[in-house]
């Protein structure tokens, strides 16, 4: 069985672009959009300058983060070892462009579906060499079976030191890099200075690359290409909206089951925990490039995306919402006690699915660490707490009194322990990746300094946690901490989305 590669022998590029140019032909890629471009380096100050070519494409890897994310299995593996897109089954949700950590994959305009390289698996099959590699001039790009001895690819690399972009990420790359220098192929590494060779960049192209504290004299990008981020203000309210839904739901239906047989508890809260789960369904349908096709998660989910589990999670949770609200209709406290314990399992599963879904989007290392699991389950039961106390003041619910202190006990508990896991997970969790590093730099000390320590510390933490502990549970100190950690919870999870999709992948 063949296992294709390519071999780009560095010394040989001229930067002329044309197999930018020729893969652009072959594959109608539309004008803003790239299946494979060259970035440009310069090293050195003048007079003793020197610039530098990385032609990048898929790198077709053995375990492809993209493959695993992708919730309807669009993207699969051929038998020659190319990962592949079918467009017809993908629903445009993006996560395949979060996962990948090269940067490789983006969103056709014209189809609205997925888009990247496949060694132009149209030519390979008619016995024609993909196309960037047939018009390249200085034949510096070198395509060939691996598992042919003879294949020129083969004697290259016998011969000649090669590396591979990103090692450190486990995907097993298959393009390899005749003298690729770390400046070149490491992203994090050269300036960003805002100024191309061809002019200053745009004010969009300047807002994808944040400029970061490396020494200019070493290297500086001068050419490269748009970089998406995919996720941002659908997936921020997404989290808002999922989190609220589950702990207003787990809540209530707690409480209910301790004894306080309001129908605050048992019906009005499951709505509004319904309604709230819907408008997370809306979000995330209108999120996706092609909405009329999110069903296909369903009809053909990927067992090893976490994507497809929690859709499955979330409808399930519906499903279950309705089921209750018909027992409480029919006031059958015999069905309610069958089904409560499923349902606030499903609706804890439809929350910390979250934690899983976005470390396997493991482009980011901003969301590898395994504590934000843990914090999203516990932001949840913190906002639904904090919605839930609202309306047991406005609600007349028996032993009112009890209630709240139950809840100001949640809260409390909740808040030390959200605090505590952003302490950890920004202030001491490392991972050794440059990446990582970067991230909290941009948090501790960048563009979301602000947010992060005014919002999501000292008004979503610090200062409800004061005025507890000052004057004490009552009405007025419910209202205002309640609505800080609304609101101070919502600039963590914009941070959180935001921060970890700002450092260069490519
Ligand atoms: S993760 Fe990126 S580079 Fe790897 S196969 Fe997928 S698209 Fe290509
Ligand atoms: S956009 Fe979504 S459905 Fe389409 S290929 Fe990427 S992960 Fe799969």
């Amino acid at each position: 069985m063949s296992k294709y590669a390519m071999a780009i022998d560095l010394r040989a590029c001229i930067g002329c672009h044309a197999c930018t140019i020729a893969c652009k032909s072959e594959h109608d890629i539309p004008i803003g959009t790239w299946r494979c471009w060259v970035k440009e380096v310069e090293k050195g100050t003048f007079p003793n300058t020197r610039r530098e070519f990385l032609p990048v494409l898929c790198n077709q890897c053995d375990d492809a983060p993209c493959q695993n994310i992708c919730p309807t299995k669009a993207l699969f593996r051929r038998n020659d070892g190319i990962v592949d897109l079918d467009p017809e089954w993908c629903i445009g949700c993006k996560s395949c462009i979060a996962a990948c950590p090269y940067d490789q994959i983006f969103i056709d305009p014209n189809t609205s579906t997925a888009e990247k390289c496949n060694f132009c698996s149209n030519r390979l099959e008619a016995d024609l060499e993909p196309a960037c590699v047939v018009v390249c001039p200085t034949e510096c790009r070198v395509f060939g079976d691996l598992e042919d001895p003879d294949a020129k690819i083969n004697k290259l690399l016998t011969h000649e030191p090669h590396n591979v972009r990103k090692p450190e990420y486990n995907t097993s790359p298959n393009i390899y890099y005749v003298n690729g220098s770390q400046q070149l192929l490491d992203p994090t590494k050269p300036m960003q200075s805002g100024i191309y060779k061809q002019g200053e960049m745009s004010e969009e192209l300047k807002q994808s690359v944040p400029e970061f504290k490396n020494d200019p004299q070493e290297s500086r990008t001068v050419y490269d290409t748009f970089h998406n981020i995919p996720w941002d203000k659908n997936i921020i309210t997404y989290l808002m909206t999922k989190g609220a839904s589950t702990g207003l739901l787990i809540l209530s239906l707690f409480l209910w089951w301790v004894g306080y047989k309001s129908s605050l508890f048992s019906f009005w809260m499951p709505i509004l925990s319904g309604v709230l789960l819907t408008v997370t369904g809306y979000v995330l349908i209108t999120d996706l490039k092609k909405p009329e096709r999110f069903y296909y998660i369903l009809l053909r989910s990927n067992w090893n995306s976490w994507m497809a589990w929690g859709t499955w999670f979330i409808t399930l949770k519906g499903i279950f919402i309705l089921l209750w609200l018909l027992g409480a209709m029919a006031d059958n406290n015999g069905f309610l006690d069958f089904i409560l314990w499923p349902t606030i399992l499903l609706s804890f599963l439809s929350s910390i699915y979250t934690g899983f879904f976005f470390a396997q989007a493991s482009a980011r290392d901003l969301w590898k660490g395994s504590e934000n699991t843990i914090d999203i389950g516990v932001l949840s039961i913190l906002k639904g707490a904090a919605i839930l106390a609202f309306f047991v003041i406005i609600f007349p619910v028996a032993d009112k009194a009890n209630v709240l202190n139950t809840l100001g006990n949640v809260i409390t508990v909740c808040t030390l322990l959200h605090f505590s896991i952003l302490m950890f997970s920004i202030l001491l969790h490392r991972f050794g990746s440059v990446a990582h590093e970067r991230s909290i730099e941009l948090i501790l000390k960048g563009p979301f300094k602000k947010e992060f320590w005014n919002g999501a510390i000292i008004a979503g933490c610090a200062v409800p946690m004061f005025i507890f502990w000052w004057i004490g549970y009552n009405y007025f100190t419910f209202l205002l901490s309640s609505t800080l950690i609304v609101l101070g919870s919502y600039y963590w999870d914009k941070i959180w989305v935001q921060a970890g999709q700002k450092v260069p992948l490519s």
